[in-house]
């Protein structure tokens, strides 16, 4: 297992990360290992009866990464790349993303390798109630609790919601997190991980002294979390320049106009063509000058090629795992940008999700105002505390947020013991 999924070079990716993190904390041998390894890897083939009458069989995995510290918590991702050793790194950052924030989680990742842009709905339905039937004796309230991540959205959460309360013989919202309102989804869930990111960049400009309005930002990918940090963006007075997605990318010197660019994507499916801009090469559009650059796709878009030239005064990593370890070191290297890291810049969303699953428990609900404005709260205790970390220890702004989450987990399985 652990030669399959250092294979990987994601997973080696996030391997290397904890390695050096470990290092820094000095973790003591054993307990380094049970950190870096992950307890459940399950993969289970999903025989799905397709529009033209064709039976095609998917693989989709489910990786919990620990369960010292509570239930496994993560997304479900649906995308033609992915594999184990992806999801099971991605599971990785969740812990350490759980325990910087303060929430009550192990990390959790799933993911089917299958292109949902290529399949109807119904395609889409079978497949996600396959995958919740197969996974259901591995999930639950108090054991895993999956959400929306890549190519997954609230409607396939309802999808899930309802095998698993169908099996079970009664209704379960706290089984999942970012489900539509009607089935107790909480208010705020859907836009949490943009609003998170775009909240997280209005303090890292205060912290770097320059102004909130009229600051500018590019932004690749516009998925779930590009297109919320877009308008969240947008709103705070920021002006953003740049926009990508698989289509393609749009540039305006002068600022997108963000509505019409959202109007644009939901007639045409991408931003490509976008009438308010001029379309200029995705690669290119990272290098542009702007003072926030926001990756808000897949993971390694930020490497050893690019990283020199970046043009950003802040980078803000929205996606999980965008800049490589190689990129990491140019950049800490340069020290002219300011890091968000993924694990904590995008942890609004499995904040909110917390935030869902506690007031499902509690069959009660916050207004969105209420749950915002905890979540800002959250946000920016863990971003202060990161920064006084990096201080204290002397330490980039990825090695902190990792060993504030790495450090805590690590005690938890100090503190448990090693039984038998
Ligand atoms: N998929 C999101 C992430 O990567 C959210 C996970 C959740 O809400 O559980 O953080």
């Amino acid at each position: 297992m652990k030669k399959d999924l250092l294979g990987n070079s994601v997973f080696q990716m996030a391997a290397e990360q904890f390695d050096r993190v470990a290092d820094f904390l000095e973790l003591d041998e054993r307990v380094r290992e049970r950190c870096k390894w992950p307890k459940r890897v399950i993969t289970v083939s999903l025989p799905v009866t397709m529009d033209d009458g064709r039976t095609e069989v998917f693989f989709g995995h489910r990786v919990q990464h620990h369960l010292s510290r509570g239930p496994v918590k993560g997304g479900l991702r649906f995308h033609p790349n992915v594999d184990v050793g992806e999801v099971a790194a991605l599971a990785m950052w969740m812990n350490w993303k759980c325990a910087l924030m303060g929430l009550p989680f192990g990390g959790g990742k799933g993911g089917i390798a299958c292109d949902p842009r290529a399949m109807s709905l119904g395609e889409q339905e079978r497949l996600t109630r396959r995958f919740a039937q197969e996974i259901s004796p591995f999930i639950g309230p108090e054991i895993d609790v999956m959400a929306p991540d890549v190519g997954t959205n609230a409607q396939h959460m309802a999808w899930i919601l309802d095998t698993y309360s169908t099996r079970e013989g009664r209704f379960v919202p706290e089984v999942i997190t970012g489900k539509p309102l009607e089935l107790q989804g909480s208010q705020g869930r859907n836009e949490a991980t943009g609003y998170g990111v775009a909240f997280l960049v209005t303090q890292a400009l205060q912290k770097l002294s320059l102004p909130i309005e009229g600051s500018s930002a590019i932004v690749q990918g516009f998925g779930n979390v590009g297109s919320h940090a877009v308008a969240t963006m947008n709103r705070y007075g920021i002006q953003v320049r740049g926009v990508s997605d698989i289509s393609g990318a749009v540039w305006n010197a002068q600022g997108l106009d963000t509505d019409a660019l959202q109007k644009h994507v939901a007639h045409n499916g991408g931003v490509a063509g976008f009438p308010g801009g001029e379309a200029i090469d995705s690669e290119e559009l990272l290098l542009q000058r702007c003072d926030v650059l926001v990756p808000a796709a897949l993971e390694r878009v930020i490497t050893q090629e690019n990283a020199s030239k970046l043009n950003c005064r802040i980078l803000a990593e929205a996606a999980n795992g965008p800049t490589t370890p190689c990129a990491d070191a140019i950049i800490e290297e340069r020290g002219d940008i300011f890091l968000i890291p993924d694990v904590l810049c995008n942890a609004g969303g499995v904040t909110v999700s917390y935030f869902e699953w506690v007031q499902n428990l509690q069959r009660f609900s916050w207004t969105k105002q209420e749950v915002l404005s905890k979540l800002e709260n959250k946000l920016n205790e863990a971003f202060e505390n990161l920064l006084e970390f990096c201080h204290q220890r002397q330490c980039g702004h990825r090695l902190g947020a990792l060993a504030t989450g790495v450090d805590l987990v690590a005690q938890v399985k100090q503190t448990r013991g090693l039984f038998p």
